[in-house]
């Protein structure tokens, strides 16, 4: 900055500073033109203060080449209304998702099933009972809605819900263990994305960590030799984002049920991503589901509501009824409480797990992961077609076969044999493509490979492919 201040300008820059128009008169211009008559005063100004600030850095950059002809009044009143654009556009806002990455955190996790939608947007602007129970004209649980659902399809005694798992986790450990020893495995202290670290959320829960085994290999009797009379609890934790393959063994969670009844502790799994449905069964990789947990005998099952259960974000918590009860009593609980839109979406994506194959159908993240390649192929040949047909010389297009991925922690290993189309452009770098789509309304987020802009069709929906290639076409339309 105090460079720039010393910085002697020459007469061009002068000149320029002198014609660069003032805030006021820009708001004088706006006046003529009807595109600014409903925006609000404050975006005005705040547009008109941005366009002349960045015409000042604008001329005091050398490298810029601003004109005098570019501080003319029309083209000021351009850059003031793309401002206005920007400002008056959501920041939050809907974007196709070309990564192949089915759960993909950065870009909102879970689509929700239509149910789901439709539920959710009746109890937004609509009064619920939602802690009213009807049957007796009394305040009631705002669990009460999902908790019968969770059972049904878990086969746990009890369940509550809370914000995310991440909180679940917390609140979880918090109760059960607070001030007291939790025995984890080496091999199971796992780091999810957004620093949530096993270690970090224990030692802010109060519960005191009490690691065992090696990292590769754990065995009953490293839980064992660690209980003590201050243990409170024997946790479980999925691992996620990782595998230990190799020279690796660990304690299932049925030993650890039988060892914690054994010497009366408490036994708690966080599945991470859960999932009611055997994937094994679409011929993917076996995971545990939340009914074999609750099964083997855990007290606290907790996961995720937005990964593999393909709902809304939300922290699931069922197992033993006075474990749920104990919980639910926390008064770090209101802290985390779930509101009552999720609770809407949760609750129609729960019922929608009643009829297994009709859930694999109807919500998008499963309908996703188990979507046949012949399928995906249509859909890559569809718009490998319509970008061709755009008929440009400096275009490369290509189908290329890819594998997508599961994403959100789960399933790390799995590869989900994909079909993608990759797109070269003469004179553009595949940096440039993914920048131009990513500018694109909406937003196309692709990824980049062996210097080709690649898109994976497995995650982009028949109805996207128009909107891709609207967007290719005003791209090609530069080169
Ligand atoms: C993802 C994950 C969490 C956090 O869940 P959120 O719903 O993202 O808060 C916690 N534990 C494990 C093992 C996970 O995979």
């Amino acid at each position: 900055m105090n460079n720039r201040k010393k910085m002697k300008l020459n007469e061009k820059q002068q000149t320029l500073l002198r014609t660069l128009p003032g805030v006021d008169h820009i708001l004088e211009l706006i006046k003529t033109e009807p595109f600014f008559e409903n925006i609000p005063k404050t975006v005005l100004v705040r547009s008109a203060r941005t366009v002349v600030e960045n015409f000042r850095m604008g001329i005091l950059d050398s490298n810029q080449n601003i004109t005098e002809k570019s501080l003319s009044d029309n083209c000021v009143l351009e850059q003031v209304k793309a401002q206005v654009k920007t400002a008056m556009t959501p920041n939050l806002r809907r974007v196709i998702n070309a990564t192949g990455v089915v759960v993909h955190t950065n870009l909102g996790r879970s689509l929700l099933a239509a149910d789901a939608v439709e539920n959710l947007m009746t109890i937004a602007s609509r009064y619920s009972n939602l802690e009213f129970d009807l049957s007796v004209g009394k305040r009631g649980s705002r669990y009460s809605c999902v908790e019968d659902i969770l059972c049904e399809i878990s086969g746990a005694e009890a369940a509550m819900v809370v914000n995310n798992n991440a909180g679940a986790v917390l609140l979880s450990l918090e109760t059960l263990a607070r001030g007291k020893e939790v025995i984890v495995s080496r091999g199971e202290l796992v780091e999810i994305g957004g620093s949530f670290r096993i270690p970090d959320v224990m030692a802010k829960s109060g519960a005191i960590l009490k690691e065992v085994g090696t990292t590769n290999r754990t065995h009953p009797k490293d839980y064992e030799n660690a209980i003590r009379d201050d243990t409170g609890l024997l946790l479980k934790v999925h691992k996620s984002n990782y595998d230990i393959v190799g020279f690796s063994a660990e304690v299932s969670l049925r030993q650890m049920v039988v060892l914690g009844a054994k010497h009366r502790i408490p036994v708690m799994e966080d599945l991470g991503s859960g999932s009611f449905i055997d994937f094994s069964k679409y011929g993917m990789i076996k995971e545990g589901t939340v009914q074999e947990s609750v099964a083997a005998g855990a007290d606290v099952v907790t996961f995720s509501g937005d990964k593999l259960l393909g709902g809304p974000q939300a922290g699931v918590i069922v197992g033993k009824k006075e474990m749920i009860a104990q919980i639910r009593q926390n008064p770090i609980n209101r802290a985390l409480r779930i509101d009552r839109l999720t609770l809407g979406a949760l609750e129609s994506t729960l019922r929608l797990y009643r009829d297994p194959e009709k859930a694999v159908e109807a919500i998008p993240t499963l309908r996703m992961l188990t979507c046949s390649y012949p399928s995906i192929e249509t859909k890559a040949k569809q718009l490998c077609d319509m970008l061709k047909r755009l008929n440009n010389p400096n275009v490369y297009i290509e189908m290329t076969n890819r594998s997508s991925r599961v994403g959100g922690g789960a399933l790390p290993l799995q590869e989900l044999p994909s079909k993608c189309v990759g797109v070269r452009v003469k004179g553009m770098s595949a940096n440039a493509i993914e920048r131009f789509m990513r500018k694109n309304t909406p937003p196309v987020i692709g990824r980049i490979e062996d210097d080709f802009f690649i898109m994976d069709l497995r995650t982009i929906e028949t109805d996207e492919l128009l909107i891709i290639k609207t967007a290719f076409d005003n791209m090609f339309r530069e080169v």
